[in-house]
C-alpha cells in the first residue's frame, strides 16, 4: 500500500545535499568553527529577510526565548513575579522560557478557528503585573491584529513573538506586508530540523529592533561578557556554530520556494477536504503552514483509520503545558477551549518534500472517513 509519511527529514534536505556538502567542506577547511563569518553572514541575511534591525543567532528556539526574557529582566524592564500572557495550547518551550526567567506564565484561551490566542479575550488575562504577551504564531499562522497591537501599546505591554513555526509568514496591514518576527518588540526563531527553515541540528535566533535588548541578549548568550574576559553579567553559552549557520544560509536562500510549496499543499487540503467530521483550520493568506491541523472529535479512530490507509499523522500537542506535572502549581483561569483542542487536534502531512499530487489522495482518503469505519 502507498505510504504518506508525516515527514522525512532525509527527503526534506535531499534537494540541497550538494550545496550543504559544499558549505560543510568550506567550514571544515576554514578552521573556524565558532564566532566566524558564517554566523555573522546568517545574522545579516536573516535580518534583511525579516526586515528587523538586529538578529542574534543562538543555540535553539528555547534559548532564544529564554534570552529575550532574561535580557528584559536584566535590563530592569521586567521583574521577578511579573506576568506574561501565553497561549495555553502552545509547545511547552514557550512557557518554560517565561518561568525560567522568574516570570509567571498566564495561560490564555486560543480561538478554536485559528488555534492562536483569542485576541478578543486577551484583556481578561491582563493584571497590573502583566508586562508582556507572548504571541505564538502557532502552526505558522500569524497571531496579530491592529487592535491587539494598539491594546499592548496603550497598556505598556511588550509583545514578544514566538516565531519558531512561522518564519516567512506575514500579515497585511493596510496593503503593506509585515513579516512575523518583525511585528513585536522581540522575536524568537527556532531552526530545529523539522521547522520550515530547519538546520541539521539545533539552532535558533533572536530578532529585535531594540538595540539595547539585542546587545544584552548577545552578552548573555556569551557568558555575560561584553568585551573578552570582562563579565558585567552572569550569562550562558548559547552559541550557534559555524556549520549550522552555513547550512542555514543555504536553506534561507530557498525558504520562499519552501513556503510556496507548503502553501500549495495547504490549498489542496483547503479545497479538497470535505468531511463534516473534520474541522479545517482557518486559512490566513500570510500563513506558512508549519503544520496543517484539523480537529476531529473521535481522534484516535480517525488516526487509526488514516494509519490503516498509509497516512502518517502527529499531534501538536496532546497535553497543554498547564496540565503537565511540572506546572501542577500554576494558577490559571478555566481553559476549556485549549483542553478541547488538545483532545481533538490532528496534524496531517504538509511537508514540501511530499509530491503535491499526494495531497489530493490524502484528501480523498479523509473524505471517505466515516464514524464507524
Ligand atoms: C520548536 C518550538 C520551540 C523551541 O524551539 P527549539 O529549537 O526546539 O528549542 C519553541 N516554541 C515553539 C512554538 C516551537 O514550535
Amino acid at each position: 500500500m502507498k505510504q504518506y509519511p508525516f515527514i522525512s527529514l532525509k527527503k526534506v534536505n535531499e534537494p540541497y545535499e550538494h550545496e550543504l556538502v559544499a558549505v560543510a567542506e568550506r567550514v571544515i577547511r576554514s578552521g573556524r568553527y565558532l564566532h566566524g563569518e558564517e554566523v555573522a553572514g546568517f545574522e545579516r541575511e536573516l535580518s534583511a529577510y525579516c526586515g528587523v534591525g538586529n538578529v542574534v543567532s543562538c543555540s535553539n528556539g528555547l534559548d532564544a526565548l529564554r534570552l529575550i526574557f532574561k535580557a528584559y529582566v536584566s535590563l530592569g524592564v521586567m521583574r521577578e513575579g511579573d506576568e506574561v500572557v501565553v497561549p495555553a495550547n502552545t509547545f511547552i518551550a514557550s512557557v518554560l522560557a517565561i518561568s525560567d526567567a522568574g516570570l509567571v506564565p498566564v495561560p490564555a484561551e486560543p480561538s478554536a478557528a485559528t488555534h492562536n490566542l483569542d485576541l478578543d479575550l486577551l484583556e481578561r488575562y491582563i493584571t497590573p503585573r502583566t508586562r508582556a504577551v507572548l504571541a505564538v504564531h502557532l502552526y505558522g499562522s500569524p497571531c496579530w491584529s491592529a487592535s491587539f497591537e494598539e491594546m499592548a501599546h496603550r497598556r505598556g505591554l511588550k509583545i514578544v513573538e514566538d516565531n519558531a513555526q512561522a518564519i516567512g509568514a506575514y500579515v497585511d496591514c493596510g496593503g503593506a506586508r509585515r513579516m512575523t518576527g518583525a511585528l513585536g518588540d522581540a522575536a524568537a526563531f527556532s531552526f530545529y530540523p523539522t521547522k520550515n527553515l530547519g538546520a541539521l541540528g539545533d539552532a535558533g535566533a533572536v530578532a529585535t529592533g531594540d538595540d539595547a535588548l539585542a546587545a544584552r541578549v548577545r552578552t548573555l548568550a556569551n557568558y555575560g561578557s561584553d568585551v573578552r574576559y570582562h563579565n558585567p553579567f552572569c550569562g550562558y553559552n548559547c552559541r550557534m556554530d559555524e556549520l549550522q549557520a552555513a547550512m542555514l544560509r543555504v536553506k534561507l536562500r530557498h525558504l520562499d520556494e519552501i513556503t510556496a510549496e507548503r502553501r500549495s499543499r495547504a490549498s489542496v487540503y483547503e479545497r479538497a477536504i470535505c468531511n463534516s467530521l473534520v474541522r479545517k483550520p482557518l486559512a490566513l493568506a500570510g500563513a506558512v503552514w508549519h503544520q496543517y491541523v484539523v480537529a476531529v472529535d473521535n481522534r484516535q479512530a480517525f488516526r487509526d483509520y488514516l494509519s490503516a490507509h498509509g497516512v502518517g499523522t502527529d499531534i501538536h500537542y496532546p497535553v497543554p503545558p498547564h496540565l503537565q506535572p511540572c506546572y501542577a502549581g500554576l494558577k490559571h483561569q478555566p481553559l476549556p477551549v485549549a483542553e478541547k483542542l488538545a483532545n481533538s487536534v490532528v496534524s496531517l502531512p504538509i511537508t514540501e518534500s511530499t509530491p503535491l499530487s499526494d495531497f489530493e489522495e490524502i484528501a480523498e482518503i479523509i473524505n471517505s472517513y466515516k464514524v464507524d469505519c
